[in-house]
Protein backbone atom coordinates (compact mmCIF):
# COMPACT_ATOMS: atom_id res chain seq x y z
CA UNK A 1 0.00 0.00 0.00
CA UNK A 2 0.91 3.38 -0.62
CA UNK A 3 0.23 6.62 1.68
CA UNK A 4 0.05 9.87 1.13
CA UNK A 5 -0.30 12.31 3.74
CA UNK A 6 -2.99 15.24 2.47
CA UNK A 7 -2.43 17.34 5.99
CA UNK A 8 -1.15 17.41 9.09
CA UNK A 9 -2.60 20.10 11.58
CA UNK A 10 -0.96 20.19 15.08
CA UNK A 11 -3.35 22.40 16.47
CA UNK A 12 -7.62 23.12 15.61
CA UNK A 13 -10.24 25.03 17.55
CA UNK A 14 -12.99 21.90 18.66
CA UNK A 15 -15.93 22.82 16.30
CA UNK A 16 -18.48 22.28 19.20
CA UNK A 17 -16.45 22.73 22.16
CA UNK A 18 -14.69 25.56 21.09
CA UNK A 19 -11.57 23.20 23.09
CA UNK A 20 -8.02 23.13 21.24
CA UNK A 21 -7.53 19.57 19.82
CA UNK A 22 -4.08 18.72 19.34
CA UNK A 23 -4.24 15.92 17.25
CA UNK A 24 -5.83 15.38 13.35
CA UNK A 25 -4.15 13.07 11.16
CA UNK A 26 -5.39 13.26 7.99
CA UNK A 27 -4.65 10.38 5.41
CA UNK A 28 -5.24 8.88 2.31
CA UNK A 29 -4.25 6.20 0.58
CA UNK A 30 -3.62 5.47 -3.46
CA UNK A 31 -6.74 3.71 -4.25
CA UNK A 32 -4.93 1.73 -6.76
CA UNK A 33 -3.08 0.05 -4.68
CA UNK A 34 -4.84 -2.79 -3.66
CA UNK A 35 -2.96 -6.13 -4.01
CA UNK A 36 -4.44 -8.77 -4.56
CA UNK A 37 -6.44 -11.17 -2.10
CA UNK A 38 -6.31 -7.97 0.49
CA UNK A 39 -9.42 -6.34 1.47
CA UNK A 40 -9.85 -3.08 -0.74
CA UNK A 41 -10.20 -1.23 1.69
CA UNK A 42 -7.62 2.16 3.10
CA UNK A 43 -5.43 1.41 5.46
CA UNK A 44 -6.78 -2.31 6.88
CA UNK A 45 -5.23 -1.85 10.67
CA UNK A 46 -3.91 -5.66 9.88
CA UNK A 47 -1.54 -3.97 7.30
CA UNK A 48 0.44 -2.21 9.51
CA UNK A 49 0.36 -3.56 12.98
CA UNK A 50 3.58 -3.45 14.69
CA UNK A 51 4.93 -1.52 11.29
CA UNK A 52 3.22 2.27 11.09
CA UNK A 53 3.56 3.50 7.91
CA UNK A 54 6.91 5.89 7.57
CA UNK A 55 4.88 8.47 6.64
CA UNK A 56 2.17 8.10 9.60
CA UNK A 57 5.06 8.22 12.02
CA UNK A 58 6.77 11.36 10.85
CA UNK A 59 3.29 12.74 10.67
CA UNK A 60 2.88 11.98 14.09
CA UNK A 61 6.17 13.10 15.09
CA UNK A 62 4.82 16.85 14.75
CA UNK A 63 6.38 18.56 17.65
CA UNK A 64 3.24 20.38 18.73
CA UNK A 65 1.42 16.96 19.10
CA UNK A 66 2.16 15.55 22.61
CA UNK A 67 0.50 12.39 23.51
CA UNK A 68 0.38 13.80 27.21
CA UNK A 69 -2.36 15.72 27.70
CA UNK A 70 -0.21 18.05 30.33
CA UNK A 71 -2.43 17.83 33.08
CA UNK A 72 -0.11 15.41 35.40
CA UNK A 73 2.97 15.45 32.95
CA UNK A 74 4.81 12.89 35.12
CA UNK A 75 1.82 10.91 35.58
CA UNK A 76 0.83 10.61 32.58
CA UNK A 77 4.45 10.17 30.56
CA UNK A 78 4.36 6.62 33.28
CA UNK A 79 1.33 5.35 31.65
CA UNK A 80 2.27 6.48 28.15
CA UNK A 81 5.75 4.07 28.99
CA UNK A 82 3.55 1.00 30.66
CA UNK A 83 1.19 1.47 27.55
CA UNK A 84 4.25 1.19 25.13
CA UNK A 85 5.30 -1.56 26.93
CA UNK A 86 2.10 -3.52 26.66
CA UNK A 87 2.85 -3.63 22.78
CA UNK A 88 -0.96 -2.57 21.95
CA UNK A 89 -2.18 -3.11 18.26
CA UNK A 90 -3.36 0.19 17.64
CA UNK A 91 -1.20 3.69 18.07
CA UNK A 92 -1.72 5.83 21.71
CA UNK A 93 -3.52 9.20 20.32
CA UNK A 94 -3.20 10.76 24.16
CA UNK A 95 -2.74 10.00 27.57
CA UNK A 96 -4.54 12.35 30.68
CA UNK A 97 -4.51 11.91 34.25
CA UNK A 98 -6.14 14.21 36.55
CA UNK A 99 -7.19 14.75 40.27
CA UNK A 100 -9.67 16.15 42.13
CA UNK A 101 -10.75 15.36 45.87
CA UNK A 102 -7.92 13.35 46.09
CA UNK A 103 -9.50 11.32 44.08
CA UNK A 104 -7.37 10.18 40.75
CA UNK A 105 -8.61 9.65 37.16
CA UNK A 106 -7.45 8.56 33.70
CA UNK A 107 -8.38 9.25 30.15
CA UNK A 108 -6.64 6.91 27.21
CA UNK A 109 -7.09 7.37 23.72
CA UNK A 110 -6.19 5.29 21.11
CA UNK A 111 -6.41 5.22 17.14
CA UNK A 112 -8.16 2.45 15.47
CA UNK A 113 -7.48 2.97 12.22
CA UNK A 114 -5.81 5.96 9.80
CA UNK A 115 -8.71 7.26 7.94
CA UNK A 116 -12.73 7.24 8.72
CA UNK A 117 -13.28 4.32 6.41
CA UNK A 118 -10.39 1.94 7.78
CA UNK A 119 -11.21 -1.25 8.96
CA UNK A 120 -10.00 -2.59 12.17
CA UNK A 121 -10.74 -6.01 13.98
CA UNK A 122 -13.19 -6.06 17.10
CA UNK A 123 -10.68 -8.54 18.79
CA UNK A 124 -8.00 -6.11 18.45
CA UNK A 125 -9.75 -3.32 19.93
CA UNK A 126 -10.93 -5.75 22.56
CA UNK A 127 -7.51 -6.80 23.84
CA UNK A 128 -6.12 -3.75 23.55
CA UNK A 129 -8.68 -2.16 25.49
CA UNK A 130 -7.96 -4.64 28.50
CA UNK A 131 -4.03 -4.81 28.12
CA UNK A 132 -4.22 -0.85 28.59
CA UNK A 133 -6.32 -1.00 31.31
CA UNK A 134 -4.31 -3.71 33.03
CA UNK A 135 -0.99 -1.69 32.11
CA UNK A 136 -1.99 1.59 33.50
CA UNK A 137 -3.76 0.40 36.60
CA UNK A 138 -0.40 -1.82 37.50
CA UNK A 139 1.91 1.07 36.88
CA UNK A 140 -0.16 3.65 39.17
CA UNK A 141 -1.86 2.17 42.23
CA UNK A 142 -3.53 5.58 43.25
CA UNK A 143 -5.60 5.09 40.15
CA UNK A 144 -9.34 4.71 40.36
CA UNK A 145 -10.70 5.11 36.87
CA UNK A 146 -10.12 4.98 33.12
CA UNK A 147 -11.87 6.17 30.54
CA UNK A 148 -10.57 4.30 27.28
CA UNK A 149 -11.48 4.72 23.77
CA UNK A 150 -10.71 4.43 20.19
CA UNK A 151 -11.16 6.75 17.46
CA UNK A 152 -10.74 7.12 13.92
CA UNK A 153 -10.69 9.85 12.29
CA UNK A 154 -13.60 11.48 11.90
CA UNK A 155 -15.73 12.93 9.26
CA UNK A 156 -16.34 16.36 9.37
CA UNK A 157 -18.87 16.95 6.56
CA UNK A 158 -21.30 14.21 8.84
CA UNK A 159 -20.38 14.38 12.35
CA UNK A 160 -18.25 17.81 12.54
CA UNK A 161 -16.01 15.99 14.92
CA UNK A 162 -11.91 15.76 13.66
CA UNK A 163 -12.07 12.01 15.39
CA UNK A 164 -14.97 9.89 15.93
CA UNK A 165 -14.77 6.99 18.64
CA UNK A 166 -15.80 3.44 17.06
CA UNK A 167 -15.10 2.01 20.67
CA UNK A 168 -15.08 3.04 24.73
CA UNK A 169 -15.08 1.72 27.96
CA UNK A 170 -15.56 2.95 31.34
CA UNK A 171 -13.28 1.44 34.22
CA UNK A 172 -13.24 1.53 38.01
CA UNK A 173 -10.23 0.18 39.51
CA UNK A 174 -11.88 -2.06 42.12
CA UNK A 175 -14.20 -3.60 39.07
CA UNK A 176 -11.44 -4.12 36.70
CA UNK A 177 -9.02 -6.05 39.13
CA UNK A 178 -12.01 -8.23 40.27
CA UNK A 179 -12.77 -9.27 36.56
CA UNK A 180 -9.45 -9.24 35.48
CA UNK A 181 -8.72 -12.18 38.33
CA UNK A 182 -11.53 -14.30 36.74
CA UNK A 183 -9.38 -15.35 33.21
CA UNK A 184 -12.67 -13.77 31.28
CA UNK A 185 -11.97 -13.62 27.91
CA UNK A 186 -11.45 -9.83 26.54
CA UNK A 187 -15.01 -9.59 25.32
CA UNK A 188 -16.80 -10.60 28.87
CA UNK A 189 -14.51 -9.24 31.35
CA UNK A 190 -15.59 -5.78 28.91
CA UNK A 191 -18.78 -6.59 28.64
CA UNK A 192 -19.09 -7.14 32.65
CA UNK A 193 -17.77 -3.50 32.72
CA UNK A 194 -20.66 -2.48 32.03
CA UNK A 195 -20.07 0.30 30.11
CA UNK A 196 -18.79 -0.84 26.86
CA UNK A 197 -19.58 1.49 23.63
CA UNK A 198 -19.79 -0.50 20.17
CA UNK A 199 -19.90 2.82 17.24
CA UNK A 200 -22.43 1.83 14.17
CA UNK A 201 -19.35 2.99 12.81
CA UNK A 202 -17.08 -0.23 13.88
CA UNK A 203 -19.36 -2.57 12.97
CA UNK A 204 -19.84 -1.02 9.24
CA UNK A 205 -16.48 -0.61 8.84
CA UNK A 206 -15.58 -4.08 10.38
CA UNK A 207 -17.95 -5.09 7.23
CA UNK A 208 -15.73 -6.43 4.81
CA UNK A 209 -12.92 -7.51 7.73
CA UNK A 210 -12.38 -11.33 8.17
CA UNK A 211 -13.15 -10.72 11.78
CA UNK A 212 -16.63 -9.97 10.99
CA UNK A 213 -18.19 -13.46 10.51
CA UNK A 214 -16.79 -14.15 13.97
CA UNK A 215 -18.10 -10.87 15.12
CA UNK A 216 -21.86 -11.54 14.26
CA UNK A 217 -21.05 -15.51 15.66
CA UNK A 218 -20.51 -13.87 19.01
CA UNK A 219 -22.66 -11.61 20.42
CA UNK A 220 -21.54 -8.81 21.50
CA UNK A 221 -21.87 -8.47 25.42
CA UNK A 222 -25.48 -7.61 26.56
CA UNK A 223 -24.17 -4.48 28.89
CA UNK A 224 -23.17 -3.01 25.06
CA UNK A 225 -25.26 -0.47 24.14
CA UNK A 226 -25.52 -0.10 20.13
CA UNK A 227 -25.70 3.60 19.57
CA UNK A 228 -27.96 4.28 16.58
CA UNK A 229 -26.57 6.11 13.54
CA UNK A 230 -26.31 9.53 14.56
CA UNK A 231 -26.95 10.74 11.20
CA UNK A 232 -29.50 8.12 10.25
CA UNK A 233 -31.39 9.31 13.61
CA UNK A 234 -31.31 13.18 12.85
CA UNK A 235 -32.46 12.40 10.13
CA UNK A 236 -35.37 9.93 11.07
CA UNK A 237 -36.47 12.39 14.28
CA UNK A 238 -36.27 15.26 11.72
CA UNK A 239 -38.93 13.57 8.99
CA UNK A 240 -41.24 12.50 12.42
CA UNK A 241 -41.04 15.87 12.99
CA UNK A 242 -42.32 17.03 9.70
CA UNK A 243 -45.58 14.40 9.80
CA UNK A 244 -48.94 16.34 9.85
CA UNK A 245 -46.84 19.26 10.30
CA UNK A 246 -46.85 21.30 6.96
CA UNK A 247 -49.04 24.10 8.63
CA UNK A 248 -46.78 26.22 10.57
CA UNK A 249 -49.16 26.14 14.56
CA UNK A 250 -49.85 29.77 16.06
CA UNK A 251 -47.00 30.52 18.37
CA UNK A 252 -47.98 28.99 21.80
CA UNK A 253 -47.14 29.73 25.12
CA UNK A 254 -43.38 28.07 26.59
CA UNK A 255 -42.46 26.96 30.00
CA UNK A 256 -39.07 28.89 31.25
CA UNK A 257 -37.35 29.03 33.97
CA UNK A 258 -34.74 32.12 34.29
CA UNK A 259 -34.39 32.20 37.70
CA UNK A 260 -35.76 29.57 40.89
CA UNK A 261 -37.53 30.26 43.72
CA UNK A 262 -36.21 32.34 46.36
CA UNK A 263 -38.08 31.29 49.70
CA UNK A 264 -35.65 28.49 50.25
CA UNK A 265 -31.48 29.03 50.38
CA UNK A 266 -30.68 26.71 47.21
CA UNK A 267 -28.83 27.56 44.17
CA UNK A 268 -29.07 25.16 41.23
CA UNK A 269 -25.27 24.04 39.62
CA UNK A 270 -25.78 23.42 35.61
CA UNK A 271 -23.17 21.79 33.66
CA UNK A 272 -23.42 22.38 29.89
CA UNK A 273 -22.08 20.07 26.84
CA UNK A 274 -20.84 16.95 28.17
CA UNK A 275 -20.32 14.51 28.48
CA UNK A 276 -16.47 14.99 28.66
CA UNK A 277 -15.06 11.57 29.27
CA UNK A 278 -12.28 13.00 31.56
CA UNK A 279 -13.71 15.65 33.09
CA UNK A 280 -17.54 14.29 34.17
CA UNK A 281 -15.89 11.34 36.40
CA UNK A 282 -13.97 13.90 37.77
CA UNK A 283 -17.15 16.35 38.32
CA UNK A 284 -18.97 13.97 39.67
CA UNK A 285 -16.53 13.08 42.20
CA UNK A 286 -16.12 16.79 43.87
CA UNK A 287 -20.11 16.44 43.75
CA UNK A 288 -19.95 13.09 45.84
CA UNK A 289 -17.42 14.16 47.64
CA UNK A 290 -19.64 17.16 49.53
CA UNK A 291 -22.89 14.92 48.67
CA UNK A 292 -24.89 17.49 46.38
CA UNK A 293 -26.32 17.08 43.13
CA UNK A 294 -26.40 19.14 39.86
CA UNK A 295 -27.84 19.57 36.31
CA UNK A 296 -26.20 18.47 33.00
CA UNK A 297 -27.08 19.97 30.15
CA UNK A 298 -25.74 17.07 27.37
CA UNK A 299 -25.38 17.25 23.62
CA UNK A 300 -27.22 14.36 22.40
CA UNK A 301 -24.18 13.02 19.90
CA UNK A 302 -21.59 13.22 22.51
CA UNK A 303 -24.31 11.43 25.19
CA UNK A 304 -24.29 8.76 22.51
CA UNK A 305 -20.36 8.64 22.44
CA UNK A 306 -20.23 8.02 26.31
CA UNK A 307 -23.25 6.53 27.36
CA UNK A 308 -21.60 4.95 30.41
CA UNK A 309 -21.10 8.29 31.39
CA UNK A 310 -24.66 9.63 31.25
CA UNK A 311 -25.57 6.49 33.03
CA UNK A 312 -23.21 7.28 35.62
CA UNK A 313 -25.07 11.33 36.01
CA UNK A 314 -27.91 9.34 36.03
CA UNK A 315 -27.17 6.39 38.72
CA UNK A 316 -25.69 9.64 41.00
CA UNK A 317 -28.92 11.30 41.49
CA UNK A 318 -27.94 14.02 39.19
CA UNK A 319 -29.80 15.64 36.57
CA UNK A 320 -29.86 15.57 33.22
CA UNK A 321 -31.10 18.51 30.32
CA UNK A 322 -31.78 18.79 26.64
CA UNK A 323 -28.88 20.40 25.07
CA UNK A 324 -29.45 19.61 21.53
CA UNK A 325 -28.29 17.09 19.84
CA UNK A 326 -25.68 19.10 17.33
CA UNK A 327 -25.28 21.64 19.72
CA UNK A 328 -26.21 24.13 17.11
CA UNK A 329 -27.52 27.96 17.81
CA UNK A 330 -31.14 27.43 17.92
CA UNK A 331 -32.00 31.04 16.40
CA UNK A 332 -30.73 29.90 12.99
CA UNK A 333 -32.43 26.54 12.48
CA UNK A 334 -35.61 26.09 10.73
CA UNK A 335 -38.82 25.13 12.43
CA UNK A 336 -38.10 21.29 11.47
CA UNK A 337 -34.65 20.87 12.25
CA UNK A 338 -34.82 22.69 15.73
CA UNK A 339 -37.54 19.73 16.80
CA UNK A 340 -35.39 17.39 15.58
CA UNK A 341 -32.51 18.85 17.83
CA UNK A 342 -34.37 18.30 20.53
CA UNK A 343 -36.46 15.01 20.07
CA UNK A 344 -33.01 13.31 19.13
CA UNK A 345 -31.20 14.34 22.03
CA UNK A 346 -34.20 13.12 24.75
CA UNK A 347 -34.47 10.09 22.74
CA UNK A 348 -30.39 9.15 23.40
CA UNK A 349 -30.65 10.29 27.12
CA UNK A 350 -34.36 8.32 27.28
CA UNK A 351 -32.87 5.38 25.73
CA UNK A 352 -29.53 4.70 27.93
CA UNK A 353 -30.94 6.04 31.33
CA UNK A 354 -34.91 5.21 30.82
CA UNK A 355 -35.15 8.73 32.14
CA UNK A 356 -37.29 11.69 30.76
CA UNK A 357 -35.52 15.56 31.09
CA UNK A 358 -37.67 18.48 31.89
CA UNK A 359 -35.42 21.57 30.68
CA UNK A 360 -33.78 22.24 27.76
CA UNK A 361 -31.21 24.66 27.77
CA UNK A 362 -30.35 26.12 24.05
CA UNK A 363 -26.77 26.80 23.12
CA UNK A 364 -25.77 29.99 24.10
CA UNK A 365 -28.72 30.45 25.75
CA UNK A 366 -30.11 31.82 21.75
CA UNK A 367 -33.57 31.37 20.46
CA UNK A 368 -35.93 32.74 18.05
CA UNK A 369 -39.42 32.57 17.29
CA UNK A 370 -39.47 28.99 15.47
CA UNK A 371 -37.46 27.02 17.37
CA UNK A 372 -39.20 28.65 20.53
CA UNK A 373 -42.66 27.19 19.14
CA UNK A 374 -40.44 23.39 18.72
CA UNK A 375 -39.53 24.07 22.19
CA UNK A 376 -43.11 24.53 23.03
CA UNK A 377 -44.47 21.59 21.56
CA UNK A 378 -41.66 19.10 22.92
CA UNK A 379 -43.13 20.13 26.41
CA UNK A 380 -39.68 20.96 28.23
CA UNK A 381 -39.01 24.11 29.85
CA UNK A 382 -36.49 26.57 28.82
CA UNK A 383 -33.58 26.70 31.69
CA UNK A 384 -31.39 30.14 31.69
CA UNK A 385 -28.88 31.21 33.97
CA UNK A 386 -27.99 33.86 36.49
CA UNK A 387 -24.77 33.74 36.90
CA UNK A 388 -22.57 32.61 33.88
CA UNK A 389 -19.09 31.39 34.91
CA UNK A 390 -17.28 32.12 31.41
CA UNK A 391 -15.54 29.40 32.35
CA UNK A 392 -15.01 28.36 28.95
CA UNK A 393 -12.43 31.33 28.19
CA UNK A 394 -9.56 29.30 29.92
CA UNK A 395 -9.55 31.25 33.57
CA UNK A 396 -8.26 30.32 36.48
CA UNK A 397 -10.62 28.53 38.92
CA UNK A 398 -10.70 31.21 41.35
CA UNK A 399 -11.65 33.64 38.44
CA UNK A 400 -14.31 31.09 37.51
CA UNK A 401 -15.75 30.88 40.69
CA UNK A 402 -15.82 34.30 41.41
CA UNK A 403 -17.73 35.56 38.73
CA UNK A 404 -20.37 32.25 40.54
CA UNK A 405 -20.32 33.46 44.06
CA UNK A 406 -20.70 37.50 42.71
CA UNK A 407 -24.06 38.72 44.38
CA UNK A 408 -25.21 35.25 44.70
CA UNK A 409 -28.42 34.63 46.61
CA UNK A 410 -31.30 32.21 46.82
CA UNK A 411 -32.57 31.02 43.27
CA UNK A 412 -29.43 31.95 41.65
CA UNK A 413 -28.84 29.62 38.22
CA UNK A 414 -25.04 29.16 37.54
CA UNK A 415 -23.99 28.24 34.26
CA UNK A 416 -20.39 26.08 33.96
CA UNK A 417 -19.29 23.94 31.31
CA UNK A 418 -16.88 20.86 31.59
CA UNK A 419 -14.68 21.48 29.19
CA UNK A 420 -11.45 21.70 31.27
CA UNK A 421 -9.90 20.59 34.20
CA UNK A 422 -10.42 24.48 35.93
CA UNK A 423 -14.22 24.31 35.90
CA UNK A 424 -13.38 21.19 37.84
CA UNK A 425 -11.19 22.73 40.19
CA UNK A 426 -14.16 25.54 40.23
CA UNK A 427 -16.64 23.56 40.79
CA UNK A 428 -14.85 22.65 44.33
CA UNK A 429 -14.58 26.34 44.68
CA UNK A 430 -17.98 27.06 44.07
CA UNK A 431 -19.86 24.81 46.22
CA UNK A 432 -17.63 25.35 48.95
CA UNK A 433 -18.65 29.16 48.58
CA UNK A 434 -21.85 28.25 48.93
CA UNK A 435 -21.91 25.67 51.94
CA UNK A 436 -19.68 29.05 53.62
CA UNK A 437 -22.87 31.48 52.51
CA UNK A 438 -25.28 29.32 53.56
CA UNK A 439 -26.68 28.34 50.51
CA UNK A 440 -27.27 24.62 49.00
CA UNK A 441 -26.50 23.67 45.51
CA UNK A 442 -29.11 21.53 44.18
CA UNK A 443 -30.36 20.76 40.86
CA UNK A 444 -32.57 22.67 38.40
CA UNK A 445 -35.89 20.76 39.31
CA UNK A 446 -35.69 21.69 43.13
CA UNK A 447 -35.92 25.56 42.25
CA UNK A 448 -38.41 25.72 39.76
CA UNK A 449 -41.29 25.28 41.50
CA UNK A 450 -43.63 27.59 43.85
CA UNK A 451 -44.15 29.41 40.74
CA UNK A 452 -40.60 30.31 39.88
CA UNK A 453 -40.90 28.40 36.25
CA UNK A 454 -43.50 30.19 33.81
CA UNK A 455 -45.35 30.06 31.50
CA UNK A 456 -44.74 32.78 29.04
CA UNK A 457 -45.81 33.62 25.13
CA UNK A 458 -43.28 33.68 22.48
CA UNK A 459 -43.58 36.69 21.82
CA UNK A 460 -42.91 37.89 25.37
CA UNK A 461 -39.75 35.77 25.81
CA UNK A 462 -38.50 37.70 21.86
CA UNK A 463 -39.06 41.10 24.07
CA UNK A 464 -37.21 39.68 26.38
CA UNK A 465 -33.97 38.61 24.07
CA UNK A 466 -34.51 42.03 22.73
CA UNK A 467 -34.69 43.98 25.78
CA UNK A 468 -32.51 42.27 28.58
CA UNK A 469 -31.50 38.79 28.28
CA UNK A 470 -28.10 38.39 26.93
CA UNK A 471 -27.16 34.93 25.26
CA UNK A 472 -23.45 33.77 25.96
CA UNK A 473 -20.75 33.53 22.89
CA UNK A 474 -21.47 29.82 21.54
CA UNK A 475 -19.06 27.48 22.40
ZN1 LIG B 1 -23.45 24.62 25.23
Amino acid sequence: MRSRIIASKPSLLHPVTGAAVLFVICLTVSSAAAEPGLVARPSHLGAHLGSPPDELLQCLAVPDTPIHKGYMPLQETCIIQALKQAGLRQRILKVAVAEAVGVRMGLIKLQASDTASGCFRVSDLEADAVAALSAAFDVMPELEHLDLWSVVPGDMASYGQIHQPVFSVAAARADFERLSSTDLPARQLLGKLGAVRYAPLFLSNAADDPMRLACLDNPFPRTAYRAPNAADNWARFAGLAQEGNTETEEPSCVRVLRRGRTDQRNVAITIDDGPHPLIIPLMLAVLDHYDVKATFFVVGHKAEQYPGLVREIAQAGHELGNHTYWHRRMSELPLEEARAELRSCSAVVGALTGQQMYFIRPPGGDYSEASLQAIAESGLTVALWTHNTGDWRKVSPRQIADRALAGIEPGAIILMHDGDLSSVRALKLIIEGLLERNLQPVCLSEIAGNGAAREMSVQAMMNYLDSGWQPAELR
